[in-house]
């Protein structure tokens, strides 16, 4: 059985028992990997004594999966790397890191690798205690980009005539993008969207003041795109967004 060498960042724990670990892994070459982690908790024996935590980049050996096993590959080995300890100060931090892992989890496929996407995972982890709630928007941003999701936020997708800048149009997931007033009467699937919002969006960096709703129009299309809401969602808007407002005053 080949073994391959990559990193990862653990983003999802599947099982957890007394002899194994299961978790999905976003690797930097080869994607998403399903693995399981055989005699994790068993001691000073195991090159896993200490288990491996969600949210920690690590150097890893793993084998593909074998029909035999389950359909899960097997981790060899885990050298941890990074465990983002800036990101662990803060509760709200771990929220927004878990919203990329879950992001990552829901919209990537396994064997499908996606390099760019996994930089810049790690860059956000290592931004996030220093910019807090904008870089999550730009991880949004980045992610649906690389997944070629990202909404056309330059002109109406209905009629093709650019946006103003400055009038509030609407937007709509389904058709991936703003639609004017002309040609949102017959959509039902809409929302209104303001002006600051979407030229914050169109900037290299996310400004704090519009981070609440940047997160909540590319949360609202990653949502109606995948047809599932993200389960740490509401924690976002609770823990990271809620304290953004303390972080502007
Ligand atoms: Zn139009």
């Amino acid at each position: 059985m080949a073994l391959i060498k990559d990193e990862a960042v653990a983003i999802r724990r599947l099982d957890y028992s007394e002899t194994s670990q299961v978790l999905a892994f976003f690797t930097r070459e080869h994607g998403k990997q399903r693995l399981i982690a055989k005699g994790i908790k068993r001691g000073t024996k195991s090159r896993f004594a200490t288990g491996i935590d969600l949210l920690e980049r690590g150097s890893l050996v793993f084998s593909r999966k074998e029909e035999s096993d389950g359909g899960l590959g097997v981790l060899t080995e885990w050298r941890q790397e990074d465990v983002f300890s800036g990101l662990r100060r803060e509760f709200r931090w771990m929220v927004a890191g878990q919203y990329m892992a879950e992001a990552v989890d829901l919209t990537t496929e396994e064997n499908d690798a996606a390099p760019r996407l996994y930089d810049e995972l790690v860059r956000s982890f290592v931004a996030l205690p220093n910019r807090d709630a904008p870089v999550l928007i730009e991880f949004q941003r980045a992610l649906l980009i690389e997944i070629g999701l990202m909404p056309d936020l330059s002109r109406c997708v209905g009629c093709g005539r650019a946006w103003s800048g400055k009038s509030s149009p609407f937007f709509s997931a389904r058709e991936g993008g703003l639609i004017c007033h002309e040609c949102e009467a017959p959509l039902v699937e809409k929302r209104r969207v303001d002006p600051s919002i979407l030229l914050g969006l169109r900037g290299d960096r996310i400004g704090i003041e519009v981070a609440g709703e940047a997160f909540d129009l590319l949360d609202y299309h990653l949502t109606e795109s995948l047809g599932r809401t993200l389960k740490t969602s509401p924690y976002v808007r609770q823990f990271l967004l809620g304290g953004a407002s303390q972080v502007r005053s």
